[in-house]
Formats: C-alpha cells, structure tokens, sequence
C-alpha cells in the first residue's frame, strides 16, 4: 500500500497548484499587473491592446492605433482619467485601467443578435464568427469586414449592427472579422502570405498572393460554405482605404447608390488595379442570385460613434432593414 502514496500525494498536490492556477488566471485584472502596464514611449503588446480599448471607448481614432504609445494615446488615457474624476496622469494604473474597461462597456449596446456560430477556423486555428440577428423569413442580408487583417474599421460598422436597438425587415449575418490570423497580427494576408480576397474560384490566376490554387485557404472554402448556405440577396463587404462605394462590374447599382448615399462615400470603379481575380465579391456575383458589393473606408478612421451608429444605420437601411 504504501508506494501509492507518494505518488497520490504528488497527484493531490499538482491538482491543488493547478486549481491555484487557474483561480488566479481567472481572478487577475483584464489589463494584467502593474509591472506590464504600458508606458509612454512603448511599442508592445501591451501598449497594442490598451490602444484596441481606447479606440472601442471612443475616445482614441481607430488609425491611431498603431502598438507605439505616444501623444495621441496619452491624450486618450487622460480623457478617460478626467471623466472618470482621477488625475489626468496620462499614465496607466489599477484604477485607470479599471475606468478604461467601464468606458468600453459604456459605448457596447444591448446585442441585436440571437445566434452565434463559427462557420470555419483560421490556419493558426483561430475562430470566424457569424452573428444572427434581424429576422428570419426576411431578406437575407451578410455584412463582412476584416478580410485584410490591417483593415480594421469596417469590423465597427459590423458591430454597430450587433448592438442597439432590435433590427427589422432582414434576416442579417453579421461576420466582423473574416481574417482573424490577420487582424491578431495586423498584417492583410493569410498564412503564407495569401490573400483572401484574391483566393476564390472566379477569374482565378495564379500570382505572388492568389495561393497555389483557387480556394486552397481554409477561411476561402469557411467563407464559400457558408455564403453558400445562407445565400444573401445583398452582400456588403467592407475594406478600407480606397474611400468608395465599387461600381466595378456592379450586379446591383440600386443598392450600390443607396451606399454610396446613406455613407457618405464617392462611387468608383475599385478594379483592383486591374487585377479583381478571385475576389469574394466577384465569385459570389458569378455564382448566386445575389448582389455582392465592395464598400472602402479611407485611411482615416471615422470616429468610433459615427462608424457604429450611423454607417452602420445606414447600411442597414440600404439593405431593406430597420431598427426596433
Ligand atoms: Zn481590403
């Protein structure tokens, strides 16, 4: 009996230390200890993702988030210090750090949607998320943004629809970021430096960034499936920073003038620079009785209010929907 012992002991103990582990995991603060709050003057990750909240509280422009913590982000910390009556240090503590997390919570509605499901993995395994909302028997409508993973400020449009006041009119999905890998790592391709957006089977050709074959990405045949599946009448993807609504080879210039309206942006005829091969829009226009249309966002970012309230408003009035 008694050379069990040790080894329940040992056993007994490694749970105990792992329970202990975990506890503190789950009871640590989001923005981590003080010693790895960023600083003025940083480039890290930290400072990258103190930067994603400052912009989520409105109060930081999305394109000035860039990893380094300079004037701009100590302006924003300082906002966020003097509404929350603290002293305006620009510089990162517990209570700030607490304040920052409120501040995003306060500009984050009630969600429109009912259902979540993620129609496919990344190639580092990262989840694609589509959102229902709206409802069904109505008009299928997707919108999409982040399929450059740097491109980042049409993912707002997306979860403006996601929040607020109950949508109407449309049976809406809603897929905020298609190109996770990318967005964690603020790059536009893939893995292997493909890029989604020239990896479908439509007018395919083989170039440095198309991959080795049509739909030879994961998140390509995720995308397709699912596009394939729910077969939207209107298909708004969002990319940034041509500034226009695409009139390139458009199946639907209604809506493309509704867009063009209701946002406040120039139709052009995005061609790619001549080279729109193997686009999403492009393939789901040959392939479904859909509409499917390109929307750009310029360089500089709309503010964080406009972009989830109105844009997103307006997009969903151009698609046939409403809200309440
Ligand atoms: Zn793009």
């Amino acid at each position: 009996m008694t050379r069990f012992r040790l080894p329940l002991r040992l056993a007994v103990s490694l749970i105990v230390l792992l329970g202990v582990i975990t506890a503190s995991a789950l009871l640590a603060p989001p923005l981590a200890s003080a010693a790895s709050y960023p600083n003025y003057g940083q480039r890290n990750a930290a400072v990258w993702s103190l930067q994603k909240k400052l912009v989520e509280a409105g109060v930081l422009r999305a394109d000035r988030r860039t990893g380094y913590f300079g004037t701009h982000t100590r302006s924003a910390v300082k906002t966020i210090q003097k509404r929350s009556r603290l002293a305006a240090t620009g510089k990162l503590d517990a209570p700030t750090a607490r304040a920052v997390d409120k501040a995003v919570a306060a500009m984050t509605g009630p969600r429109t949607w009912y259902h979540r499901e993620t129609i496919g993995t990344s190639a580092e395994g990262r989840k694609i998320v589509a959102y229902r909302a709206g409802q069904p028997g109505k008009p299928v409508v997707v919108v999409t943004a982040t399929m450059h993973g740097e491109e980042d400020f049409g993912q707002y449009v997306v979860r403006g629809l996601m929040e607020g006041k109950p949508i109407t009119g449309v049976d809406l999905w809603l897929v905020p970021v298609l190109n996770p890998d990318g967005l964690a790592k603020d790059r536009r391709w893939l893995d292997h430096r493909v890029d989604l957006n020239r990896n479908f089977p439509n007018r395919f050709v083989v170039r440095a960034n198309s991959g080795p074959k049509a739909a030879s990405a994961k998140e390509t045949r995720a995308v397709m499936s699912f596009l394939d599946r729910v077969q939207p009448r209107y298909l708004v993807s969002w990319h940034q920073p041509l500034y226009g609504v695409d009139s390139y080879r458009v199946k639907d210039k209604a809506l493309m003038k509704r867009l063009s309206a209701g946002l406040a942006l120039p139709v052009k005829s995005l061609n790619c620079h001549g080279s729109c091969h193997g686009t999403m829009t492009g393939w789901y226009n040959a392939n479904h009785a859909g509409a499917a249309i390109t929307v750009e966002y310029g360089a500089k970012a709309r503010s964080m209010k406009r972009m989830k309230g109105k844009d997103a408003d307006a997009v969903l009035a151009a698609v046939g929907g409403r809200r309440g």
